[in-house]
């Protein structure tokens, strides 16, 4: 060949080659678009997320084509936010924005404990004592703030203002304010009827001179319960359940001091049996025993597998009309420890001494019946203010220890069947001999 041809020969396969490796890049930038053309990624029409709400990105994605990694919300902070997703084929990827509002449209809720209340001239009010709660979903509980207190742009409280005077007859209106962090506001009222005096009778008063010197004693002492006769409605609750629930509660109304809502409860020494699972033999025996006596009786449960806790019992009471609650427990302590006892609120409890007489007559019916009955060693009524059972009661209530589980002769005894028959008979005598 000559040398012309190599040349030729030469370029020729340059631009073969040239021509193979563009066409080639060229193919595949049209195979990375059309990869990139079918990443597809569209939205659901919500563009509105509820303020702490548990919100994830992906659930508005409405189609994807690809591997799909979403971002995070963060649904506590209110406002626009703008959302970065990535869908992603083999080692292609595209990114997609879409933009969302997180708004707080969730009211604070006022819960009071009765909506009305009627008082007696000069009777002392507290409106916190009918507040139950004042909470928002998200910020948990608003705490109270005076009036006075509150500054602008303030959050997270509730308020109110009262001008009731009991020592002047007619009905008022309390309006309780909740705002929560976002400035959400609710508004309850309480209606509050003040009864026009009682004027003494003549012959009482000789000793109205007296009475200012001990009106600290009958003061501090509230009106108290008053039983109607017909009323033979008695509500079981027996004490404990399957599963304890530490979350907390108020202890009565108004209270600062919170307990666990239902307590584990004490196990038996000897059977291993818990105390929960004794109450309802116990329970249910006793229902069968006053329902032959001729009560009416509501049981708070019927079977372990419930959750219902101490201030929720006592509003079965309360909501019942209930002549009477008993609540059935057994004692735990020392292994030596022995004996039953009755226990009913104190007569200067803050949340329910109105029904302190009531309950503590009952009491004592109860627990000398109980002990007559069983042979346990009576050890008395004792007078508490720690109870939530008892402090949410309108209604006379109380506690019975039938005995200590931790005692081994007493936890064989209480968790024997016609043993029980005889608790249950009784705590109905007590109940006969109280009404
Ligand atoms: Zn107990």
């Amino acid at each position: 060949m000559t040398k012309k041809k190599w040349i030729i020969l030469i370029l020729s396969i340059v631009i073969i080659v040239a021509g193979g490796i563009g066409g080639y890049i060229w193919y595949q930038n049209d195979q990375k678009q059309k990869i990139l053309d079918s990443i597809q990624l569209t939205f659901t029409d919500q563009t509105v997320i509820e303020y702490g709400s548990d919100c994830h990105a992906e659930e508005l994605v409405a189609k994807q084509s690809g591997q799909l990694s979403a971002p995070q919300i963060d649904t506590m902070k209110i406002g626009k936010q703008t959302l970065e997703y990535k869908v992603s084929k083999g080692d292609l990827s595209k990114t997609f924005s879409h933009e969302i509002e997180v708004k707080d449209t969730q009211l604070p809720e006022i819960k009071l404990t009765k909506e009305s209340v009627t008082l007696d001239y000069g009777d002392q009010f507290d409106v916190k004592k009918y507040i139950e709660s004042v909470s928002d979903k998200v910020d948990g509980e608003l705490s109270y703030i005076s009036q006075d207190k509150i500054k602008e742009n303030q959050n997270n409280y509730y308020t109110y203002e009262s001008d009731v005077n009991t020592k002047k007859a007619g009905t008022y209106e309390v309006t309780i304010n909740a705002v929560d962090k976002n400035q959400n506001k609710t508004e309850k009222t309480l209606k509050v009827t003040v009864k026009e005096e009682v004027k003494e009778e003549a012959s009482k008063s000789q000793t109205s001179s007296t009475s200012s010197s001990s009106s600290s004693a009958s003061s501090s002492m509230s009106k108290q319960y008053v039983a109607s006769p017909n009323n033979k409605v008695i509500v079981i609750d027996p004490g404990h359940q399957g599963q304890g629930n530490s979350s907390l509660e108020p202890i009565g109304p108004g209270a600062s001091t919170k307990k666990a809502k239902v307590a584990g409860g004490a196990t038996g020494t000897s059977t291993g049996i818990p105390e929960s699972q004794t109450t309802l033999e116990v329970g249910l025996k006793l229902r069968s025993e006053l329902q032959a006596r001729g009560y009416t009786v509501i049981m708070t449960r019927t079977s372990q597998n419930v959750n219902i806790s101490n201030k929720e019992r006592a509003m079965i009471g309360n909501n019942n009309n209930a002549a009477a609650v008993i609540h059935l427990h057994c004692d735990g302590a020392g292994s030596s420890a022995r004996g039953a006892h009755t226990i009913a609120p104190a007569s200067d409890n803050p949340y329910c001494s109105s029904i302190y007489s009531a309950s503590s007559r009952l009491a004592q019916n109860v627990i000398s019946s109980y002990c007559a009955k069983t042979g346990i060693k009576n050890r008395g009524v004792s007078y508490r203010n720690d109870l939530s059972g008892l402090n949410w009661s309108e209604v006379p209530a109380i506690y019975i220890e039938m005995g200590f589980i931790t005692n081994a002769t007493e936890d064989q005894l209480l968790n024997d069947d016609a043993f029980q028959t005889k608790c249950a008979q009784g705590i109905a005598d007590g109940i006969d001999a109280y009404f």
